[in-house]
């Protein structure tokens, strides 16, 4: 017993508990880099957008020319259409880099709540819904609250879960602690950093070893 279990220390204390633990553990197994994290928003989601923003560029400068919204006149110069164009195109172009930057970060929350194990339908939802109002508030709370990233087991290389506390494959504890005082500690620390204690017998072996 070293207090790993929830529900000993009350509900909502032990639910903080382990949700403080699994934030931990996000920032100690996770260094991921940004050019990483781009590769998580859907490859449709990107040639979507682009040929989109392509489409609109074209029927905006099609109508513009036609002089069909305007009663003949291109807009915003009235009797040169190359500045038209390019004035119009600017305007378009400035639309898309508001609102898509918002759209791809909505894709890149629904891929990555599903490769973390969590409800990404909900999430999408809930920055979608939270969008109008708070613009960036949903996805805050995301990118504080969402569940760290399968990772290997240390001694085995399995992919565990980040609720695990054993691996299931050989049994390794993913989340020692110090036999003595019982904080968490990392599998490859030689002593304990809060109290010393030696934990070249203890950690490592597989903690079950009887
Ligand atoms: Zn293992
Ligand atoms: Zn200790």
């Amino acid at each position: 017993m070293n207090g790993k279990e929830p529900g000993t220390s009350g509900g909502i204390t032990s639910a903080w508990n382990e949700r403080m633990r699994l934030i931990r553990l996000r920032r100690k197994k996770e260094r991921s880099r940004f050019r990483d994290e781009l590769k998580v928003i859907p490859r449709w989601l990107v040639i979507t957008l682009a040929a989109k923003f392509v489409i609109v560029q074209i029927v905006a400068m099609a109508i513009n020319l036609s002089g069909v919204a305007n009663n003949g006149v291109v807009w915003p110069v009235s009797n040169n259409a190359w500045l038209s164009s390019l004035a119009l195109a600017g305007i378009v172009t400035l639309f898309a880099l508001f609102i898509f930057p918002w759209i791809l970060l909505l894709g890149y929350v629904n891929r990555d709540a599903k490769r973390r194990g969590m409800n990404s339908a909900l999430w999408t939802l809930v920055c979608i819904i939270l969008m109008p109002a708070y613009v960036a508030l949903g996805f805050i709370i995301y990118f504080l609250v969402r569940e760290p990233l399968p990772y290997a087991c240390p001694k085995c290389g399995a992919t565990v879960g980040p609720r695990f506390n054993f691996c299931p494959t050989c049994r390794c504890d993913l989340h020692p602690s110090c036999p003595n005082c019982r904080r968490e500690i990392v599998e490859n620390d030689k002593f304990c950093p809060f109290c010393g204690q030696d934990l070249a017998a203890t950690v490592n072996t597989g903690a079950f070893t009887t």
